[in-house]
């Protein structure tokens, strides 16, 4: 492999198991030289992230609830005793919404509550790790989020999420802007639909994940190793001069604006 992340220590945050796109952003990232620590968010997904993280030679394993602003200042605090203190990048994987919400029609099924909560886990918490994840880094530092094309184009089910994922990539807007005079990149991947247990909380996600594999150009869907071949690109020097960029990473689907005639007629 090329060596491209020699010397650079990151922070993976969001990996449930060896089907999470943060996994296999991990894995692609290892094969580059990254040295890597790890959160998880609970005791039964830290007994999985751990031997995960064993696989890439890090015992850098830690809790950290979004919800919880003390276990994310834990976190970090843990963080700089391995790290002393420095951080090159983080990639933030992290999503979550009511499930009972990612069905139906967005206009009836959508709470104040789960609203809140949604932003707060799935956007906000981005937006906190990057104030402290930047007073780490130097130039060269750079911040990655996840996000998926339901931001911008209405995708069925996929409801608040797609409200927060539009919140998402205008804080990636925001955040570039503020910590570019620092040489600090900040980007998001947006991925077509991975099998993932996130994934599979939308309702009829099998129904998303086959029209999309027969409408993209590509005519497949994408896999970890796609994603994680775009997230070393945007982590790395060969983007050093792309912030604030939503990259999509999704075989071509979001350039499609309408399904293709013979699959409509058949
Ligand atoms: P996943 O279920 O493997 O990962 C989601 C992660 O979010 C889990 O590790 C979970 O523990 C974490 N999380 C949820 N609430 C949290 C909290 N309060 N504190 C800390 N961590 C919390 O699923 P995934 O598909 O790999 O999701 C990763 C990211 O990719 C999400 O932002 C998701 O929206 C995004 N994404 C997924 C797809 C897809 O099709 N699977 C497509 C585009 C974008």
């Amino acid at each position: 492999m090329t060596g491209l992340m020699a010397g650079r220590r990151g922070l993976i945050m969001g990996v449930a198991n060896d089907h999470s796109i943060a996994w296999g952003i991990a894995r692609t990232l290892h094969a580059h030289g990254a040295e890597l620590a790890f959160t998880y968010q609970g005791e039964a997904l830290g007994r999985r992230v751990g031997p995960l993280a064993a696989k890439l030679g890090s015992d850098v394993v830690l809790p950290c609830d979004v919800e919880d602003l003390a276990s994310v200042d834990a976190a970090f605090a843990k963080l700089d005793e391995r790290f002393d203190g420095r951080l090159d990048f983080v990639v933030h994987a992290i999503g979550f919404s009511d499930k009972a919400q990612l069905k139906g029609r967005y206009v009836d099924v959508t709470t104040r509550e789960n609203f809140s909560r949604t932003m707060t886990v799935s956007c906000f918490s981005f937006t906190e790790i990057a104030q402290r994840a930047a007073r780490r880094m130097g130039p060269g530092g750079a911040l990655l989020t996840l996000t998926y094309g339901g931001a911008t184009r209405v995708m069925p089910n996929y409801n608040v999420m797609g409200v927060a994922k539009a919140a998402l990539e205008a804080s990636v807007r925001y955040l570039a802007a503020d910590l570019g005079p620092d040489g600090i990149r900040v980007n998001a991947l947006s991925a077509g639909p991975v099998r993932t247990l996130a994934g599979a909380g939308i309702a009829d996600a099998r129904l998303m994940f086959n029209h999309q594999k027969a409408h993209a150009p590509l005519r497949r869907t994408v896999s970890l190793d796609d994603v994680g071949g775009s997230a070393l690109y945007l982590l790395s020097d060969l983007s050093g001069g792309v912030t604030g960029e939503i990259h999509f990473v999704d075989s071509g689907y979001n350039i499609i604006s309408m399904p293709r005639p013979d699959v409509l007629q058949a």
